[in-house]
């Protein structure tokens, strides 16, 4: 199959990171942050963890990128400073330096959400 067939045949699409780290001279990608959901879609092999390209199946050989996927490797944290970003954007205590893996700042960050939305009984209260 051709490299242009192989990726219509097997992506579906990209991941959309919340970070994004480029280096200052080529604008390459250095590294990105996924939410907890598409991180998992990375580590289990259903994406690119270059490109962010989406796979339908289980995937070695990205199509896209060509990147080989190192299946032992372990996959690198977010650095500190994007973990202090989804802490703050949480509005929780500060915890203890790597204490918490991004996953859970993420998942964190997401109750915290939730937390700010006002209940709908609360609008629209009765007179009397
Ligand atoms: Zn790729």
């Amino acid at each position: 199959m051709g490299r242009e067939a192989a990726i219509k045949a097997q992506v579906k699409g990209f991941l959309i990171p919340i970070f994004v780290e480029r280096d200052v001279d080529t604008g390459e990608v250095i590294r990105s942050g996924l939410g907890p959901e598409d991180f998992e879609k990375v580590r289990s092999g259903y994406a690119c963890a270059r490109c962010l390209a989406i796979f339908d199946t289980y995937t070695i050989t990205c199509p896209a990128c060509g990147l080989v996927r190192e299946w032992e490797a372990d996959i690198p944290g977010a650095p500190e400073l994007w973990l202090a970003h989804l802490r703050e954007q949480a509005q929780e205590e500060p915890t203890p330096r790597s204490a918490r893996s991004f996953d859970e700042a993420m998942k964190a960050k997401l109750a915290g959400d939730e937390m700010e939305k006002i209940p709908v009984r609360k609008l629209r209260r009765r007179r009397r």
